[in-house]
């Protein structure tokens, strides 16, 4: 009885911890984005493969993604992190989302000129107006929640589009970047 109590246990936990699903992307699934970050920044995009994990649930996503509940997704070492299907409202471009951070993490930019470079690369803000925040630099992302990360991420693509627009992406590079 003990040991059938124990495999039904061991079953259960393998499920849950193996219930994601798995497969793998390229930029050449987004062309679009590719050739706006080549026109941006002048450096091609690598063909490697990206794992994308899609998660059953939200525990699950906390768990091997090590990410707060409210995020939709992460990226990390080659690897993205979705929350499940159902909670995502643009899946296509929360991975080129995920996929132009895998992109500019060459570049170690401080977060917040990454996230403006990916937002510019997915215009997601694009007609869109929130409230900006004050200081963008000094913000830090962990004093954060799924609200406010989104006015984080707008204010970041407003003042990383100004510093592209008025001085271009080389002296973003130098300024913020190692290259
Ligand atoms: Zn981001």
């Amino acid at each position: 009885m003990k040991n059938s109590i124990l495999i039904v246990f061991s079953i259960l936990i393998a499920t849950i911890t193996l219930a994601y699903s798995l497969y793998t992307v390229s930029w050449s699934d987004f062309p679009l984005s590719a050739e706006k970050i080549q026109k941006i920044t002048g450096i091609p995009v690598s063909d490697e493969l990206i794992k994308v994990y899609t998660c059953s649930s939200t525990a699950e996503f906390t768990e091997i993604s090590g990410s707060p509940y409210w995020v939709l997704a992460s990226y990390k070492e080659k690897r993205i992190y979705l929350q499940p299907a159902s909670l995502i409202p643009n899946i296509t471009r929360t991975i080129s989302h995920e996929l132009s951070h895998s992109y500019f993490k060459q570049f170690k930019f401080p977060y917040w000129i990454e996230e403006g470079l990916v937002c510019i690369i997915t215009g997601e803000w694009r007609g869109k107006s929130l409230d900006k925040l004050d200081k963008i630099e000094q913000v830090e992302i962990s004093d954060l929640d799924f609200y406010t990360y989104n006015n984080y991420s707008y204010t970041c693509w407003i003042e990383v589009s100004k510093i592209i627009n008025e001085n271009g992406f080389d002296f973003l590079l130098k300024k913020y970047g190692v290259k």
